[in-house]
Order: structure tokens, then C-alpha cells, then sequence
């Protein structure tokens, strides 16, 4: 078929094989073990469905505004108010069917053909992409264990150059967990004010921090930082709500004007039972927010304990979200069955050939040498998955 020149443009997911192969495995009766997931294991909370549940009761089942009903854009002006000190009107909020939604209509509104956009590496997997489908360029710069997966003022300078547009920022990070603190963030922030770029900050996991980790938003340091700063956010991670679509964008009315254009020439406004359920998350109590992630945190310590016991592994303490991104570059160059294991992909392969463990390559974040694993999973499944990877490194010649 005759596709568009756009989608031809477009690479496919690398992931998708290995879900591709975890499923089919699945499907034939085999015990995978799956460390892949992008989402909290845990239900929404009851409130939240009852607020759902209230909204189709009560018939509210048709269209609403494009950019989200008023009582969801106060919640986020009151849950930005109350989380970051920060001040928004209803014009400088859209609502959008998740937060990758917001970034794909964020980057439709700001970047023509030509335009930079500097992206730290590893990052969210679906950030070059969406600015290529914008006709934008994803510059990326990459970062190390070492460097704690973080991005220096120095490397921010160095990276920009008349065409770049904007940096985004995702504190803290999927894959790594890495987080920015007040004073790493004011660092970059003195070059992005003196270079007259833009940041999009990617706030989704801000709630799932650990050992007393304190959020700060980029957006929040100064009124200049603040109209420099488009924040993109999300109820799918904090309230364990992915099915239910709801994320937003918070920034300068003009580009939230542009983008509920964009907006309302493709989706429309994002399902109203959604938005009355996400009012309720919002403004509702916080108790399972904090059950959650102390599961989180509690989860992160086992599986870097059982990482610990790995021979050849290194692996960075997240201080957010759900995942641990381990190094295994030490282990290539051995064989299994006679073949040589030389890349994430080929040993993401392995693992789930030889062991039935899904984890996601570090290729696909831009970070080779690396996998992803996820901890939205038991405990249970963390000690039995990561014995069976530590057994099938064992194998390895
Ligand atoms: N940003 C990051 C860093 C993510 O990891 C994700 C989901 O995996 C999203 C944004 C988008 O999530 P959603 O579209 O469910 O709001």
C-alpha cells in the first residue's frame, strides 16, 4: 500500500517484539514473567471508579469542551497551586486523552521542520518520535550512571545552537529514575533564560518519589522560568488510571490555545466520564497515592538488593517512578548455544528465550548496554524474575 511518506518516516517500536514474543509465549501455556509494565499494578481507587460510575448515571456522556471542563482545569489549578506554589488560569490549562496526548499536541503547536529539541538520553520512548512527527529534530544528549542520568549546565550550553527550540526535561525519568533537585535544576535553568529556549517539563511521576525525595517543578523557580515552561502532566501514574486517559498541559494561553486547536480538529475534548473522575482524583483524598508508593519504594529496595547479588551488573537507585535500569554491558561478548549476546536487544532476547523474563532493551530508550525493568509488578515476581536472570547470566560462556 501506498502509505504516507510521514508513517514510512516513523520507527517502529523495538519493544514491540519482545511484548510481541512475551504474549505468544503466554499464549502457549509458558510462566513468563513479565518486568515490562509501564503502568501501576494496583486498581484504581474505589473513589475514583464511583466518581465514573456517578458521572454515566447521571448522564454526563456527551461532548464537553474541547480543552476539559471547568471543574477538572480548577482541580489542576488547585493541585498545581497546592503541590508546586504555582499560579495558572483556566486559559493557560488544557485537557487532553493522557499525557502523551499533551506532548503530541504540545509538539504540533510549537515545532515547524528545522526546529531542534534536545532530549536527554535514555528518555521516555516516545519523545523523538512525536517531535520527528512533528518535522522537528530530536538532538539528544546523552547521559551515564556516573553522571547520576543527569543532564549539566555545560552539556545544556554546549547542545544549543540558533535552531533549538526547546529541552525536555522528565524528572523524574522513564527509564532511570533519576530526579533533579532544586539546585541542578536552577543550573540549567540560567542557560535556558540565556539562550531564549523553551522546556518542556514532563511532570507524570512527581508523585512517585522516594526517601523523602522533594519534588521541584523547573516551572516553578521564577515568573521567567514559569512562561518558559510548558508542563506536561497526567493522572495515569499517580492514580493508577492509564485506561481512563486523562492528562493535561499547563503553560503560556497562547500555545494552550493553539493546541486545543489541534485538539479540537482530531480527538475532541477527552471522555467526559474521565474528566469527572479525575476531578475526584484530584481534589479527593491522597491515602492510596501514599500506600502506592510506598509499595513503590519498598519494591525498588528488593529488586536493588537482588540486582546487588548479580555479578557484573550495576544499577543506578532511582529516587522515582517504577523502574530500575541496570547495566548489563559487562556481559556482552558471551555466548549461549554458540551464539554471542552483543546488545540489549539480543540479551532482552535471551532472557526471554532462555529464562521466559520480559524486560525492555535500553535501546529503545537511547541508552545501549542497559535494560529496563519494571517494578509495577510483586514481590514475588521480582525474586523469582530476577533469580531466574541471575541463573541464566550463569549460563553464559
Ligand atoms: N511521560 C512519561 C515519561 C511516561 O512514562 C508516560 C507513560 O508511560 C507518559 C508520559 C504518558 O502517559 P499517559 O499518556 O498515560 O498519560
Amino acid at each position: 500500500m501506498d502509505l504516507s511518506e510521514r508513517v514510512r518516516q516513523l520507527s517502529p517500536s523495538a519493544t514491540l517484539a519482545i511484548t510481541a514474543k512475551a504474549g505468544s509465549m503466554r499464549a502457549q501455556g509458558l510462566d513468563v514473567i513479565s518486568f515490562g509494565a509501564g503502568e501501576p499494578d494496583f486498581d484504581t481507587p474505589g473513589h475514583i471508579k464511583e466518581a465514573g460510575i456517578r458521572a454515566i448515571d447521571s448522564g454526563f456522556t456527551k461532548y464537553t469542551p474541547v480543552g476539559g471542563i471547568d471543574e477538572l482545569k480548577d482541580a489542576i489549578i488547585e493541585k498545581l497551586r497546592r503541590d508546586n506554589g504555582l499560579r495558572y488560569e483556566r486559559s493557560q490549562i488544557l485537557v487532553s486523552c493522557g499525557g502523551k496526548h499533551a506532548f503530541y499536541n504540545l509538539a504540533q503547536a510549537l515545532f515547524d521542520a528545522g526546529d531542534e529539541v534536545i532530549i536527554p538520553a535514555p528518555f521516555w520512548v516516545s519523545y523523538p518520535p512525536i517531535v520527528e512527527l512533528a518535522g522537528a529534530t530530536p538532538v539528544i544528549i546523552e547521559t551515564t550512571e556516573d553522571e547520576g542520568f543527569k543532564i549539566s549546565p555545560e552539556r545544556l550550553k554546549e547542545t544549543i545552537t540558533p535552531r533549538t527550540k526547546a529541552l525536555i526535561l522528565n524528572s523524574p525519568c522513564n527509564p532511570t529514575g533519576a530526579a533533579y533537585q532544586r539546585e541542578e535544576l536552577e543550573a540549567l535553568a540560567g542557560v535556558v533564560l540565556e539562550k531564549g529556549i523553551y522546556v518542556i517539563s514532563d511532570e507524570i511521576y512527581e508523585k512517585i518519589v522516594f526517601d523523602g525525595f522533594r519534588f521541584i517543578s523547573i516551572s516553578s523557580l521564577d515568573r521567567e522560568m514559569r512562561d518558559r515552561t510548558m508542563i506536561v502532566h497526567g493522572l495515569s501514574k499517580t492514580y493508577s488510571m492509564t485506561g481512563w486517559r486523562i492528562g493535561f498541559t499547563a503553560g503560556p494561553a497562547e500555545l494552550i490555545k493553539a493546541m486545543a486547536s489541534i485538539q479540537s480538529q482530531s480527538t475532541s475534548n477527552p471522555t467526559s466520564i474521565a474528566q469527572k473522575a479525575a476531578v475526584v482524583a484530584l481534589d479527593g483524598p491522597q491515602d492510596s497515592v501514599t500506600e502506592m508508593v510506598q509499595a513503590f519504594q519498598e519494591r525498588r529496595d528488593l529488586i536493588m538488593g537482588q540486582l546487588a547479588g548479580i555479578e557484573g551488573v550495576s544499577c543506578f537507585k532511582p529516587q522515582g517512578a517504577f523502574y530500575v535500569f541496570p547495566n548489563f554491558s559487562a556481559w556482552f561478548g558471551r555466548t549461549y548455544q554458540g551464539n554471542r549476546l552483543t546488545n540489549s536487544m539480543e540479551l532482552a532476547d535471551y532472557f526471554l528465550t532462555s529464562a521466559h523474563v520480559a524486560v525492555v532493551p535500553g535501546v529503545s530508550f537511547g541508552a545501549e548496554g542497559y535494560e529496563r525493568i519494571s517494578f509495577a509488578t510483586s514481590a514475588e515476581n521480582i525474586q523469582r524474575g530476577l533469580d531466574r536472570i541471575r541463573e541464566a547470566l550463569s549460563r553464559l560462556h
